[in-house]
């Protein structure tokens, strides 16, 4: 990924201020068996099992990294996998308006911002809302199918901190299969043509799923390297309780066996997962889940304990920092959390330094550079 370098280290002295002085609004602790707190907690036993279930002191120092926001759940497609269609489909014609999506970003402070939905390019302030979120100094992708990249792109203004993310799971015939629509790969390919001949910074987002053959990624990154799109992002399959397909979805030791040769990729492209978090997705290092480092904000408020789980819809962000019990979520505390080794969960705790080893600080270094 050819990060700015400003971005790189504004983000690490984002992170540093607020390992030394996390604010002391977002460390209180829910209280326990609060009406807001997870129904399917494992309560810990006494011996080893609760020992190792003792939380890292490095969560106890809770602040956001990226805000997941969601201005709306509309999509022109029904990928198979998608929980956000399914999940919200009540709501499915609501907005958020823009004002409230310029203050979640203020309420939350992190210094990235995911615009994801639906399909936030059918936003009809998308322009107005990626303007807003740069003056404010924010680095953005705009995760999409890219399907109106073309017929939109003139309401942007190309950026050194703005990034489309197109998602793409594998060359034309499989991403038109898992979108369940034939021509949306081509269009796609034509969005992402047309971004970078007007100055945009483009990467690519790829879903790993079961039956994902990682040699068609490696061909679709070498595919892409024509088009001089700046990085690629790999992400395991989660299965939400919304979409009924379980099939689809892999199991940690699945995810592993997927993962395992993953070095080669990214020795070969600009993919913009950490190093550390590769490792964890290769069962190599252990993390715990940090899913406070990316909250999601969306018509119905914040969203915990994250984007893939709802358990509640908070008021404000204070309240969902507060209010839901972190301790209860991630692996070996929540069955639904069991397989999920998801960016959103275990990203933040790779940037954040969690577990970590000697060499890290070069490898992230190394990394960013690159
Ligand atoms: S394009 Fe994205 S939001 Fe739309 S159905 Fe597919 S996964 Fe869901
Ligand atoms: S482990 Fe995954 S599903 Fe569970 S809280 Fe963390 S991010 Fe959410």
């Amino acid at each position: 990924m050819r990060f700015p370098l400003s971005m790189t280290a504004g983000m690490a002295g984002y992170i540093l201020k607020n390992k030394m002085w996390p604010r002391p609004e977002w460390q209180k602790d829910a209280a326990s068996g609060s009406v807001a707190g997870n129904p399917f907690r494992i309560l810990p036993s006494r011996g080893a099992e609760a020992l190792k279930r003792q939380p890292h002191p490095m969560i106890r120092k809770r602040f956001p990294l990226v805000l997941m926001l969601e201005p709306l759940h509309a999509c022109n497609l029904t990928c198979t996998g998608c929980g956000r269609i399914r999940e919200y489909e009540s709501t499915i014609t609501e907005r958020v308006p823009l004002e409230e999506c310029l203050a979640a970003v203020d309420e939350c402070g992190a210094p990235m911002v995911s615009i994801c939905g639906g399909e936030p390019m059918m936003y009809p302030q998308i322009g107005q809302l990626v303007a807003g979120i740069l003056e404010r100094n924010k680095n953005i992708y705009l995760c999409t199918n890219g399907m109106f990249i073309r017929k939109r792109l003139s309401e942007f203004r190309p950026d050194r901190r703005f990034f489309f993310n197109v998602h793409l799971d594998g060359l034309e015939k499989t991403h038109d299969l898992c979108v369940e629509r034939e021509g949306v790969f081509r269009e796609a390919i034509e969005g992402i043509k047309a971004a970078k001949k007007a100055g945009f910074l483009v990467c690519t987002n790829t879903t790993i799923y079961k039956e994902t053959d990682m040699k068609e990624i490696e061909a679709l990154f070498e595919y892409l390297e024509q088009f001089d799109v700046d990085g690629h992002q790999l992400s395991p399959a989660y299965g939400y309780s919304a979409v009924d397909d379980r099939e689809i979805f892999m199991t940690r030791e699945d995810i592993h066996e997927k993962f395992k040769d993953v070095d080669r990729l990214f020795r070969r492209f600009r993919l913009n997962q950490t190093p550390m978090y590769l490792e964890f997705l290769k069962g190599d290092r252990d993390l715990p889940c940090t899913a406070w480092g990316n909250p999601t904000y969306n018509v119905k408020g914040w969203k915990g304990p994250c984007y893939l789980i709802t358990d509640g819809h908070y008021k404000t962000f204070e309240d969902l920092m507060t209010q839901t019990d972190w301790e209860s979520y991630g692996h070996g505390n929540d069955p639904r959390c069991e397989h999920c080794m998801t960016h959103c969960g275990y990203e933040p705790s790779a940037a954040l330094g969690i577990n970590a080893k000697l060499a890290d600080s070069f490898r992230m270094l190394t990394w960013a550079l690159r």
